[in-house]
């Protein structure tokens, strides 16, 4: 039985290892064991899943998932923490704790070793400083995923699912919606860790998409686009297109391409729905052609 996840048993293992938190790690552990069933079964993990597990701290959230999940890879930065997960997790013969840096993970090799290539499951209480890239580089780097389930600050899961219209949508909520199916699961307050965040979390689980839900004939251009247009919000699609290093298309081809669209010449990128940045990435695609 996991016998983590709560207040108490924490300060004992911390006190015990004399462990010092360290911010520069984001350490937040997690001390709540309704917060800890809820992630586990908003996951979908079974005993024929692969889990990548980011970030174990303790070990708490690893010996949930190390008793529903086939097998649990733990990544772990701070060396500090790797003897205490020995501790913590050597009663599981189900679980693999990687001393290193997420960011600097082959993680396709991973899901190779450990999963024989087939989907893994991504179940983590991430590390705030670095939730973007994290999850940008699971999804760009191809890694074959079922789905995601983390936590984040509060704010960052708001904006993985708005729509335009809203103030939290950017280039984050495409991305991550050009990719996979948004849900929050639950919003979490400060006392449900040690020490307590600054900030609001939520768990968010993201359904990877079998196919996305536009056709982009370069999504390498259509995040160009994107990025060109979060990073000047208060300018027009077209200047911000205009001013951009990212995109090397002359003012005319896009004034053509925005009127092609019919978005009207003054329409902001905020305007923009997913599908019509794929309209608009199309459009170029075909005019090079
Ligand atoms: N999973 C634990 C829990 O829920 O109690 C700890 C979560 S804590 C918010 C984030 C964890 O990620 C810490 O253990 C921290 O040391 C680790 N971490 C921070 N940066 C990392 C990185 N770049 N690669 C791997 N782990 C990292």
């Amino acid at each position: 039985m996991a016998s983590l996840g709560n207040p108490q048993k924490t300060i004992e293992i911390i006190k015990k290892h004399e462990f010092a938190f360290q911010k520069k790690f984001g350490q937040n552990f997690l001390i709540d064991t309704h917060v800890l069933d809820k992630i586990i079964a908003s996951s979908g993990v079974t005993k024929d899943d692969c889990v990548l597990e980011i970030g174990p701290g303790i070990g708490t959230m690893t010996q949930y998932l190390a008793e529903n999940a086939g097998h649990v890879v733990a990544v772990e930065i701070d060396s500090k923490l790797i003897p205490i997960l020995k501790d913590t997790l050597g009663d599981y013969d189900n679980v693999t704790v990687i001393h290193g840096d997420i960011l600097k993970t082959d993680v396709n090799q991973i899901t190779e070793q450990y999963n024989g290539g087939r989907p893994i499951k991504v179940v983590a209480n991430l590390p705030y400083y670095i939730t973007t890239p994290i999850i940008m580089g699971l999804f760009e780097g191809k890694v074959p995923i079922d789905n995601i389930t983390v936590m984040v600050q509060k704010e960052v899961a708001d904006r993985m699912q708005v729509g335009p219209g809203s103030k939290d949508y950017g280039a984050l909520s495409l991305a991550v919606q050009y990719y996979a199916q948004p849900y929050i699961v639950a919003n979490v307050p400060p006392n449900c860790f040690m020490p307590r965040p600054n900030v609001g979390s939520a768990v968010i689980r993201l359904t990877r998409h079998k196919n996305p839900p536009v056709k982009a004939e370069d999504p390498d251009l259509m995040f160009r686009l994107i990025r060109a247009s979060f990073n000047q919000r208060r300018k027009t699609l077209q200047n911000g297109l205009n001013n951009s290093p990212e995109i090397s298309f002359t003012k005319e081809e896009i004034v053509q391409a925005i009127e092609s669209l019919d978005l009207g010449a003054s329409i902001r990128g905020e305007a923009l729905n997913l599908e019509q940045f794929a309209d608009l990435s199309n459009y170029f695609t075909n005019l090079r052609k």
